[in-house]
């Protein structure tokens, strides 16, 4: 199938590229950006001029920031193409639930995908969980973030969503992992004086039966990053390390099956074309939920300023 993908910067050319490059699914077949560009791929600068000029791509993948996402998406789906967000949805719940509304009335397929969710050792996480009781649950989710978001102005202002634009990462894993409906209860938002957005957060979360949910993000974390979510349950502690990507539990590394697609984006690729094939969208809206709540309830502090 045809695929075109939109705002061709860090996350296109780092992982969306590849990975439709490896994918039996999917031809690349035009790029919308006013700079970025593939080497030998039609380049459009205008959107609507590429929705236009190719009625035959009937597939967008959108790898804006969240911001300026929204335009995209609406006028991809009132032109008939399915789409594909990146992560966040959007910027706001309204315009999410929005455009799943929108995708349902002119029948196209909406697929907000979580990145995260596809790391290889969740859903063997999930499965361990299942039957277990939780008694603690801590994410602990600290970079660098001018070693992965260098000059990304956006990320600092609002819509941007500052640490928790990792963070949302984390927390999709979260709500895959836990069937139980969480709430947040608390949260700290570190904020740099001169930004935004935060830079660190602290969340605590009520669990239905009673567990410790808590979360820890922070973006000046230097030398080794953490990307870790431990479990304790009444049959011993699961921990996720490196973002899902390794899973140990009480103390022994659990290997992955073997799987013949390997990477998150190469899953989410795959996933998109059976949406396509069995016509359903995937719009799950939770991770955005727990960050609205944070942006809502949160205590902001004060913090130095940050400059890059
Ligand atoms: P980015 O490189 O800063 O931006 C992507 C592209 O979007 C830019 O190259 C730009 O292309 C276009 N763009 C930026 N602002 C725009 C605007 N106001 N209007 C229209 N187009 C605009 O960002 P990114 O790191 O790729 O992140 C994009 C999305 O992917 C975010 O939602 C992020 O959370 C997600 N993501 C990022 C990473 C990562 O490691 N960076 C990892 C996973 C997911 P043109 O200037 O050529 O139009």
């Amino acid at each position: 199938m045809n695929i075109a993908l939109v705002g061709v910067g860090k996350i296109a050319l780092d992982q969306h590229v590849p990975a439709i490059a490896a994918s039996p699914d999917w031809d690349l077949t035009a790029t919308v950006s006013r700079q970025g560009s593939v080497d030998g791929v039609e380049s459009f600068s205008d959107f609507t001029k590429f929705l236009e000029q190719r009625p035959d791509i009937r597939v967008v993948s959108l790898c804006l920031p969240p911001v300026p996402r929204f335009d995209y998406a609406e006028a991809a789906i009132r032109a008939g193409r399915h789409v594909m967000l990146e992560k966040p949805p959007g910027a706001s719940l309204a315009e999410c639930r929005k455009l799943a509304a929108m995708a349902n009335d002119f029948r196209v397929t909406l697929f907000a995908t979580w990145h995260s969710r596809e790391a290889t050792m969740v859903e063997p996480a999930k499965e361990w969980l299942t039957g277990k009781v939780l008694k603690r649950l801590t994410v602990t989710w600290k970079e660098d973030v001018r070693r992965w978001h260098p000059g990304q102005d956006w990320i600092w202002e609002p819509g941007g969503l500052g640490v928790f634009d990792p963070g949302i990462n984390a927390l999709s894993i979260v709500t895959r992992l836990m069937p139980e409906t969480l709430h947040l209860t608390d949260a700290v938002l570190e904020t740099p004086e001169n930004k935004q957005g935060p830079i660190a957060a602290h969340l605590r979360f009520a669990h239905p039966d009673g567990a410790d949910v808590s979360a820890v993000f922070d973006w000046r974390q230097e030398g080794d990053q953490t990307w870790r979510i431990e479990a304790e349950t009444d049959h011993g502690t699961l921990t996720l390390e490196d973002g899902g990507a390794r899973m140990i539990v009480n103390g022994t590394e659990q290997k992955a099956a073997k799987d013949t697609l390997s990477g998150e984006y190469p899953r989410l690729y795959a996933r998109m074309a059976r949406l396509l094939a069995t016509g359903e969208s995937d719009v799950d809206l939770e991770p955005l939920r727990h960050v609205a709540d944070a942006f809502l309830l949160g205590r902001r502090e004060v913090v130095a300023p940050f400059f890059e």
